[in-house]
C-alpha cells in the first residue's frame, strides 16, 4: 500500500492539562491511502508514544501503539468516510471563579455536559457543584468525570449531598475502581469505565463504556462492543484532528448513546495548518 504523509498542526482556542501535560497545539501526520485519510495524532498526557514514535511504529507495520493501530485498522476496515452531523456532550471544566448558578443557567436545553471533577480543591469544588446542579434546567444532563482521583473517603465527602437525579453517570471517579461498592451513594448513579476498560467483563458494576477507539480500546475491539450491546457504549476521542473526528462521528452513529466529540470547538480551525511532511 502506498501513503501519503502530511504533517498538521492546529493551535488550541484555549490550552488544555491532560495528565501533566499543557497543550497549546495539536500536532499530528495525516496519512492518506488514497482512499481515506486517517490521523496519526497521539495526545500528550494521554498516550504513551510520542507523535515521532507513533509514525515509526506505523511506517514499521509494528503497530504497538493504539494510534499506529488505530490508523491500520481504518485502512483496514474503512472504504469510506461519510460526513455525519452528530450531536455530541460538552465539555466543561468548573471555574470557581464563575457564579455555579449562572453557569447553570446558560447551559443548553436538551444537552449533556461532561464535567471534569477532583482537580482543585474538592471541597471548594464540591461546594459550586451543589449549587450547579440544583440550578440546572429540567432537560439538561450531566456525565461527571472523575479521572481516578478520588479515595472512597473523598468521594463519599463530595457525594454527600449532591443532586444527582441530572446525573447520567460517573466516569472511572476512583483511585481503585473495585471499591465503588464502598461508596454510600452508588446505588444512585451509573459507573462508567474509561481508565480500566480492559476490565469491561469483570466490572459488572459499569454500565457505560467510554471508548476512545485511538486510545483505550482498537478499532476492531470498539466495533465489536458496539455490536454486543452488553454495556452502553460511549464514543469519546483524544481531541482528535479533524479526519479522525469524521471517523469517530461515524462509529457515534452506530452507538445509541450521546458521545463525547466536541473536542474540535477547541481547535482554531482558521489557522489548521497542513504541509508537506520532512521526516522527524
Ligand atoms: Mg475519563
Amino acid at each position: 500500500m502506498n501513503y501519503t504523509y502530511r504533517k498538521g498542526s492546529c493551535p488550541l482556542r484555549r490550552e488544555i492539562k491532560i495528565g501533566n501535560e499543557i497543550i497549546h497545539e495539536r500536532e499530528w501526520i495525516e496519512i492518506d491511502n488514497g482512499i481515506i485519510k486517517v490521523d496519526l495524532a497521539p495526545l500528550p498526557g494521554l498516550h504513551q508514544e510520542t507523535l515521532k514514535e507513533s509514525y515509526l511504529d506505523f511506517k514499521n507495520a509494528e503497530f504497538k501503539t493504539p494510534s499506529a493501530l488505530f490508523a491500520k485498522e481504518c485502512f483496514d476496515f474503512f472504504t469510506g468516510v461519510e460526513d455525519i452531523e452528530i450531536k455530541s456532550n460538552k465539555l466543561l471544566y468548573i471555574d470557581l471563579s464563575n457564579d455555579p448558578k449562572e453557569s447553570a443557567n446558560t447551559c443548553q436545553v436538551n444537552t449533556i455536559y461532561k464535567v471534569k471533577i477532583g482537580r482543585g480543591d474538592l471541597d471548594l469544588e464540591r461546594k459550586w457543584l451543589k449549587i450547579f446542579l440544583e440550578n440546572l434546567n429540567e432537560s439538561t444532563q450531566i456525565r461527571l468525570d472523575g479521572n481516578m482521583s478520588f479515595t472512597v473517603e473523598q468521594l463519599n465527602a463530595y457525594l454527600e449531598d449532591l443532586k444527582l437525579d441530572r446525573v447520567q453517570y460517573i466516569e472511572e471517579p476512583l483511585v481503585n475502581a473495585t471499591e465503588w461498592q464502598l461508596i454510600k451513594r452508588s446505588h444512585e448513579l451509573e459507573f462508567a469505565l474509561d481508565e480500566n476498560i480492559g476490565h469491561r467483563r469483570d466490572f459488572h458494576f459499569a454500565k457505560y463504556i467510554i471508548v476512545k477507539p485511538t486510545w483505550n480500546l482498537s478499532l476492531r475491539n470498539t466495533l465489536k462492543e458496539l455490536a454486543l450491546e452488553n454495556q452502553e457504549v460511549v464514543i469519546s476521542s483524544a481531541f482528535e484532528p479533524p479526519n479522525n473526528m469524521k471517523i469517530l462521528k461515524m462509529l457515534a452513529a452506530e452507538g445509541d448513546q450521546v458521545p463525547g466529540l466536541d473536542t474540535l470547538e477547541y481547535f482554531n480551525l482558521d489557522r489548521l495548518n497542513i504541509s508537506p511532511f520532512n521526516i522527524i
